[in-house]
């Protein structure tokens, strides 16, 4: 089990079970809406997810939907701004950011080795070359046409 929330604490949830991706997603709508060069996604089927800050949820929450993608909700905290999840009716999957879970003392991720990424995607639309060992894709891990 993995515990997530926002910046100010105000949202809060958790997700279970193992990821079904993990990646750092460079493309433009991640870079656009995140204001960073790349962010490190984690897809969990939308059963695995569930806000743990009291109900009624959605209180505390204010909703998006990208216009050219309206299958998507992003869910965003009231108070601090940051958006925790995203949710598709479409995969039926829940995307949340690594940056958002728990960590130790130290500023590490607990249970790094179950959600750190495999790979880096959609890295044409890089904002700066990443010299590491994990694979680099036109679109999705192992579906798309690897560059590295
Ligand atoms: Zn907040
Ligand atoms: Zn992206």
């Amino acid at each position: 089990m993995l515990k997530g929330a926002c910046f100010c604490g105000a949202v809060s949830y958790i997700v279970t079970g193992t990821p079904t991706l993990s990646a750092f997603c460079h493309c433009t709508n991640c870079q656009r809406l995140s204001g960073c060069p790349f962010v490190h996604t984690i897809h969990f089927p939308s059963s695995a997810f569930t806000w743990t800050h009291p109900a009624p949820h959605e209180d505390r929450l204010d909703s998006y939907v990208p216009p050219a993608k309206p299958w998507k909700t992003r869910w965003r905290c009231k108070s601090c701004g940051a958006c925790v999840t995203s949710a598709s009716s479409k995969t039926g999957n829940h995307s949340v950011w690594g940056a958002h879970l728990a960590r130790n003392e130290a500023g590490k991720i607990l249970n790094w080795e179950s959600v750190k990424p495999t790979a880096h995607i959609f890295y044409e639309t890089r904002m700066l070359d990443v010299k590491d060992d994990l694979g680099k894709w036109t679109g999705y891990e192992n579906t798309s046409t690897r560059l590295e």
